[in-house]
């Protein structure tokens, strides 16, 4: 038979956290690839989902979503970020923030429409484009003097054409670990205004920050709110990334446009995961508070690690990934290195190359996760040195 897969879905494959995690499991080695904590989230929140279960909330729940977890959102948006969302009509609950992204592209982009992105991107970004048959922009991110990724915000004017529909802004940025300033937010936010776009915000990490940066939601800003569709997901808030409930704070017409897409994706989501979702933003915040003050110490833990081993790192402000350069190492290929460092090290990582439409501007960095044990992390660091003795 002739390759039976459609022609726009052609070279996604298998994703690099499937092929890094499955590596790390056929080798033995500690995975610091895929991003996934190693610890379970808040007990109440487990034991919701548990009693749920226990107690018949086990049929299709509605179409938006549990009307408990819509309002919980709700009342989040407004006392965390001052955002008023209207829980019926302006909140979509979602299989994670997966089909968020997804279910909007499909939404909003026709065939032919470009969408921005900075490179290096989370994977599913360019897959949901291509199903939707429109056209990924990418912009680059590098680092600055400090390490720091950024844009140059006449690249990202440049980028704009009469075909761009939408923008795709993640902040705090996977993989690289930067957290959008109030400025940079600022110039994103006045293109945007400027050529009539849609901006498509990714926080999975919102709750995730260091060094008492916080996180500046896109929709704050002067005259966002009305064009933002904000996405956001309990895997990585409460350490449930299993649990695949995430959700959509939007305007009326833009959530109907993505509902219309995500019934026939999925309908709903578990009801159970929604109901303890919905337990842990009234009651766990704190739990989270713990969580994000426990993972500055392993960042710091797993930066401490990796540059005795010889790497240089560049320090992330936000989520649980650090980047490195292997180039004091050595090396320069960071796919090549990542496929051999079972065997070298025994430790599992991604090479930061596969999320850039323009693979060389990122082939030096490999990205590790520290959403791990302290034991874990101090064992893959030093099993990493053998990288510097060989
Ligand atoms: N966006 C980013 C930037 C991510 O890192 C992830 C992985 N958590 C997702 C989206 C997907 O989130 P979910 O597991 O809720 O689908
Ligand atoms: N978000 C996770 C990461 O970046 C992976 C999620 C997935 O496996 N698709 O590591």
């Amino acid at each position: 038979m002739s390759e039976p897969l459609v022609t726009r879905m052609r070279g996604f494959g298998t994703t690099i956290f499937a092929e890094m995690s499955a590596l790390a499991l056929r080798t033995g080695s500690i995975n610091l690839g895929q991003g996934f904590p190693d610890t379970d989230g808040p007990d109440s929140m487990l034991r919701r989902a548990v009693e749920a279960i226990g107690s018949g909330a086990n049929q299709y729940p509605p179409g938006p979503g549990l009307p408990e977890l819509r309002q919980a959102v709700a009342e989040h948006r407004l006392r965390h970020y001052g955002l008023e969302y209207d829980p019926d009509g302006e909140i979509l609950i979602t299989v994670g923030a997966t089909e968020a992204i997804a279910a909007s592209v499909l939404a909003l982009c026709e065939p032919g429409d470009e969408v921005i992105a900075f490179e290096p991107y989370y994977d599913s970004y360019a897959a949901s484009i291509a199903l939707a048959g429109a056209r990924l922009v990418a912009v680059t991110l590098r680092p600055d003097e400090t390490g720091r990724f950024t844009f140059d915000p006449a690249e990202l004017r440049a980028a704009i054409t009469p075909r761009t529909r939408a923008i795709l802004v993640n902040s705090p940025h996977n993989p690289t670990g930067t957290v959008l300033t109030r400025a940079e937010l600022g110039e994103i936010a006045a293109l945007c205004q400027e050529a009539g776009l849609i901006a498509i915000t990714d926080e999975v990490y919102e709750h995730l920050t260091f060094d008492g940066v916080e996180h500046v939601p896109l929709a704050t800003l002067p005259g966002m709110r009305e064009r933002t569709v904000m996405i956001s997901s309990a895997g990585k808030t409460f350490s449930v990334t299993g649990w695949k409930t995430g959700w959509i704070c939007a305007p009326a017409p833009l959530v109907r446009a993505v509902q219309t897409v995500k019934q026939f994706l999925t309908f709903t989501v578990g009801g159970p995961w929604q109901l303890a979702v919905a337990h842990g933003l009234r009651h766990e915040l704190g739990w989270v508070a713990e969580l994000r003050a426990g993972l500055e110490g392993k960042r710091d833990r797993l930066m401490e690690g990796l540059a005795a081993a010889g790497f240089g790192v560049l320090k992330p402000l936000g989520t649980y990934f650090v980047q490195t350069d292997i180039r004091p190492l050595g090396h320069a290929d960071g796919l090549d290195l990542t496929r051999r460092l079972p065997e070298l090290a025994g430790v599992v990582a991604i090479p930061t190359q596969v999320f850039y439409d323009h693979p060389e501007r990122g082939r030096h960095f490999v990205r590790f996760a520290f959403c791990k044990k302290d034991e874990v992390i101090d064992e893959a660091a030093a099993r990493l040195k053998r990288l510097s003795a060989s």
